[in-house]
């Protein structure tokens, strides 16, 4: 036959792989069979074909039939042509039988009677070609009937599998929607191509009763009635099928005549006009499911076994199919029920957590209203006794509800999925100093010590959120104080570096407190859980802060635990990763002063009765850009009697130094300064002044950046030592001791130590239980939010003078600062840095912690934040010291209202050339105590002079008081003694 097409062997390939299990029927039969497509190329020749043609390569044959027949017909017609032309009849027609002649390889030729029958295989058109070769009839003598016969079964089989493929991926491709009408539509599709009218399955059913068979699906012929319309829908199997039922269970199936029946089973398919039937068991993993069933109602027909096996695996399909959908259809209903159920669920949660979200919201004014007023009430101290108890009341009360109330917001806003963590850049040490420094006072009173623990090595600077581990920190370290009576609470911090900058931290946070019992530690991570209630009468807690902090752990992604027994304490310890920015370690100095910073806490009764060695022949230079800053170092270094001069610059500094008038044993330099920083100022004067006094001096960093180890830094710059502001009274009189001190010069005085110290404590207590009573009293008194009045006190010795003087230099000093960076650009940024630094220090340095810690957030943001976003937070910061500020004055000004101070006609003029001297020395301590003298009474005239040096000495603007001084009340000569 002609190729039409260049033969594809690929093509032939993948045909007789997809259809293997329907041409294994073909390949097993004696007849010779090809199989055509539309494109005129064999695809598949079977082992009967090979042989007749004897060749063994079945590939060779495909790909060269044409070359298997002479090349012109003996009627003369040209092979391929015709052969062409029979292909297109055929397709045409769907049969067609011809005589031809083929031949073999070596081209020994023979008649043949070629018959073609059109099928489908996987929707698509073949030709069945089945070849019988004519020269041998007389040979074996076939019975043509036979042979029709075979013809017959074969179109019958290659339909039937073809149609089975089709029933497979219909079935394959329906979905739960239409399932039914492809059940329904497949077994007619069965049924017409073996002849039947009907086509149904049962499906089993075993009740108490007994084993029935139900009709599941049916398909029947139009003109024809169906089981359902003969009633037949239940069966017993032991009533109404008494023989089909061991046949069945053994997987055989029942292809029989109707008259042929045993005569129960006979009734049921006679009743439906049955003439022959067709029963073919179905097993589900190895379980008689049901049965198959084809009727025949016209013809008494038995199937052949190839129709009953091949129907068999038609079955087959359909039953798991039908399971197939069952499974799917569960799992849609489940699914949707379990939807509906978690949406309904999260509905009511949600609209619990916006509700208890909203509440607490709408709480917090009136709450914050309840507190401040009556804190304010409080303040003005103008309540009776019993009133001012009450009210106390009543400002507890409100505390802790507002404690209570910001943590139903913190567990609605975790439930409600709206609590989101931050990322960003943190100083470990910095976080530690807080969570540190405001839990120990919560040991009050106890007989507890609290030990730090914390890994060196760890990362200096840390990312994550470090508001909300410092809330998990404080949430343990406040239970542990709680819930402890005495002996210890440790704290410690370890960590392991991972791949990739993270580090997995562990906070361990252990006591030897009252214990949890094993069966409430089971619950104790549950909201409002408090245990032992009569046990811990009077410890506030709303039960919800380890709830809340095992929540923020799990949005860290991270892990909590807790050992405990009863009576001898608690171990809580929390992991969490956190990302470790490249940099210096922790380092041992940041540890120290972390553990510093509690010693000093704890040792502050004993801070007290710091006796501070008299160094009258000492004189030291303060250098900071910030007034208040040096105020607060005169103030603290003032019980050690040494002269302390002060200038605000570091090219200041550096002239002091150069001039060399005065020799100073120490100066004090602040790091951050504009123009020119203390790092800057400190290497001018070793390098370039160039004499032995400048290179050797004593020089001490005075810097608000160094809660994590910068000592070496210091030290390789040409420092000798180092002091953190804000500064610890302690830590300034190691300083002192070390650098300040002239053992030599002091040595007779130092023995003397102990009495002048004495002597001075009652001096300043005469001082202040005398005239000045009144203004210590109403300076302990007095309550300004945000201020620390008693840490203030206690920098300074307790000594209200010069407190108040720190005071009055910080309300009039910072607002220049203020408006300085009120409009910040972003060229001006780093200055702006710069002065929020200074009023970071200066503001620890009066007590007024918060306002430092708003400085110092203020000057991490200022680092990393848009500009944007950093001028609000300057406008939200200004607004608050501008607060701070009134809230001052005022005190101050109540303060000074209750002093009546004796009059004079004029200010003492050899005070005032005291103050001009002083003030052409730079000797502050001169200018101030002259300047006190003159301010202890009041004045007829001249009354506005005492306001303006008050507010010049302060901002040391010397030259203009040395101007005013020697113009108005001058010539003054040097020669006066101060
Ligand atoms: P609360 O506000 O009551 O402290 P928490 O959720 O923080 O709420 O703690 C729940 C309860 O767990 C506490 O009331 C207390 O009974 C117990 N508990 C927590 N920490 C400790 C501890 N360190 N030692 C003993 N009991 C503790």
């Amino acid at each position: 036959m002609r190729k039409k097409h260049h033969p594809d062997i690929k093509r032939s390939v993948a045909f007789i792989e997809e259809n293997k299990a329907a041409l294994k029927l073909l390949e097993n039969i004696s007849q010779p069979c090809h199989i055509w497509d539309e494109k005129h190329q064999l695809m598949y020749c079977n082992e009967a074909s090979l042989k007749l043609f004897k060749i063994a390569d079945r590939e060779y044959f495909i790909n060269n039939f044409s070359r298997f027949a002479p090349k012109y017909q003996p009627d003369g017609a040209h092979s391929m042509s015709s052969g062409d032309e029979k292909l297109d009849e055929a397709f045409k027609k769907g049969f067609l039988a011809f005589d031809w002649t083929h031949s073999t390889i070596e081209g020994e030729e023979f008649p043949c009677h070629v018959t073609l029958q059109r099928m489908t295989i996987n929707e698509k058109l073949y030709l069945l070609a089945s070849i019988k070769e004519t020269r041998a009839v007389a040979v074996f003598s076939r019975d043509l009937r036979t042979e029709n016969e075979m013809l017959r079964e074969i179109y019958r089989r290659g339909n039937l599998l073809s149609t089975i493929n089709q029933v497979a991926e219909l079935l394959l491709r329906s979905n739960l929607e239409d399932f039914n009408k492809t059940l329904h539509q497949s077994l007619g599709m069965m049924a017409k191509t073996v002849d039947a009218n009907r086509a149904y399955l049962w499906k089993n059913i075993k009740e108490k009763s007994g084993f029935y068979c139900t009709l599941y699906y049916e398909w029947t012929q139009e003109g024809f009635s169906s089981l359902k319309e003969n009633s037949l829908q239940k069966l017993s199997y032991e009533e109404d099928l008494p023989n089909f039922l061991t046949t069945l269970q053994e997987n055989q199936a029942i292809n029989s005549l109707t008259r042929d029946l045993p005569g129960k089973e006979r009734k049921w398919f006679t009743l439906c006009g049955t003439l022959s039937t067709l029963f073919i068991p179905i097993f589900v993993e190895m379980e008689f499911w049901g049965y198959l069933g084809f009727d025949n109602c016209e013809e008494e027909v038995v199937f052949t076994e190839n129709e009953v096996s091949i129907l068999r695996s038609g079955g087959l399909m359909i039953a798991n199919a039908l399971l197939h959908n069952e499974y799917l259809s569960n799992i849609q209903m489940t699914s949707r029920k379990l939807e509906e159920a978690l949406k309904s669920a999260e509905e009511a949660n949600n609209a619990k957590s916006d509700f208890l979200a909203n509440m607490s919201h709408e709480m917090r004014t009136p709450l914050n209203a309840v507190i401040g007023l009556s804190e304010l009430v409080l303040e003005e101290n103008k309540v009776d006794l019993e009133s001012r108890d009450k009210l106390e009341k009543v400002y507890n009360s409100g505390s802790l509800l507002l404690s209570l109330v910001n943590d139903i917001l913190d567990i609605s806003k975790i439930e409600a999925g709206k609590l989101e963590l931050l990322y960003e850049e943190y100083e470990l040490a910095s976080m530690l100093n807080d969570v540190t420094s405001q839990n120990i006072l919560k040991v009050g009173r106890k007989p507890i010590e609290f030990i730090l623990d914390i890994d060196e090595n760890l990362p200096g600077i840390l990312c994550g959120d470090s508001r909300r581990i410092k809330q998990i920190l404080s949430n343990l370290l406040s239970n542990a104080f709680k819930y402890t009576n005495q002996g210890k609470v440790i704290l410690s911090v370890q960590g392991e570096l991972e791949k990739s900058n993270q580090v997995r931290l562990t906070f361990t946070v252990e006591d030897t407190g009252i214990g949890i019992s094993e069966e409430h530690l089971e619950k104790l991570f549950e909201d409002y859980t408090r245990f032992d209630l009569e046990s811990q009468k009077g410890q506030e807690g709303t039960g919800l802060g380890l709830s809340i902090t095992k929540r923020l752990v799990q949005l860290m992604e991270g892990d909590i635990r807790v050992t405990s027994q009863l009576g001898v304490g608690s171990k809580f310890s929390v992991e969490v990763c956190q990302g470790a920015k490249e940099g210096p370690a922790l380092g041992a100095q940041a540890v120290n002063n972390l553990k510093n910073f509690i010693y000093t806490n704890n040792k502050r009764a004993e801070l007290e009765h710091l006796p501070r060695i008299p160094l009258p022949n000492a004189r030291v230079l303060v250098v900071d850009d910030n007034v208040t800053n040096l105020y607060v170092l005169q103030g603290m270094l003032k019980p050690y009697k040494m002269k302390v001069d002060c200038v605000t610059s570091g090219e200041e500094a550096i002239e002091r130094i150069r001039e060399e008038k005065v020799r100073y044993d120490a100066i004090f330099m602040d790091q951050m300064m504009p123009m020119m920083d203390g790092v800057c100022a400190t290497r001018i004067i070793r390098e370039e002044i160039g004499t032995d006094y400048a290179k050797n001096i004593n020089i001490i960093a005075f810097t608000a950046n160094a809660t994590y180890g910068s000592e070496e830094m210091f030290l390789e710059n040409g420092f000798q030592g180092f002091l953190s502001k804000p500064v610890e009274v302690l830590a300034l009189d190691r300083i002192v001791r070390q650098w300040v001190q002239d053992k030599e010069k002091e040595e007779q005085l130092d023995r003397q130590s102990g009495l002048d110290e004495e002597k001075e404590r009652r001096e300043v207590k005469e001082r202040q239980g005398g005239k000045g009573g009144d203004t210590t009293a109403r300076m302990q008194n007095a309550k300004i939010t945000g201020l620390s009045i008693e840490e203030g006190l206690r920098r300074f010795n307790g000594d209200v003078d010069i407190y108040k003087t720190v005071l009055e230099c910080y309300v009039s000093n910072t607002p220049n600062i203020l408006e300085a960076i009120k409009e910040v650009k972003k060229e001006g940024l780093k200055d702006c840095i710069v002065a929020i630094h200074g009023i970071k220090s200066s503001s620890y340095g009066i007590g007024a912690n918060e306002i430092g810690e708003m400085a110092k957030d203020l000057e991490a943001a200022a680092k990393g934040e848009s500009i944007e976003d950093v001028t609000i937070k300057i406008l939200q910061f200004i607004s608050k010291v501008e607060i701070l500020i009134k809230e001052i004055k005022e005190m101050l000004y109540r303060i000074s209202l209750g002093s009546p101070k004796k009059v004079k006609k004029t200010p003492d003029l050899l005070e005032l050339k005291k103050i001009y001297l002083a003030c052409k020395a730079y000797d502050m301590d001169g200018v101030d105590q002259a300047f006190s003298e003159i301010e202890k009474m009041e004045y007829e005239e001249d009354r506005e002079l005492v306001g303006w040096l008050k507010d010049n000495i302060i901002r040391m603007n010397f030259m203009e008081i040395q101007e005013r001084l020697d113009e108005e009340y001058g010539p003054f000569q040097d020669d006066v003694e101060c």
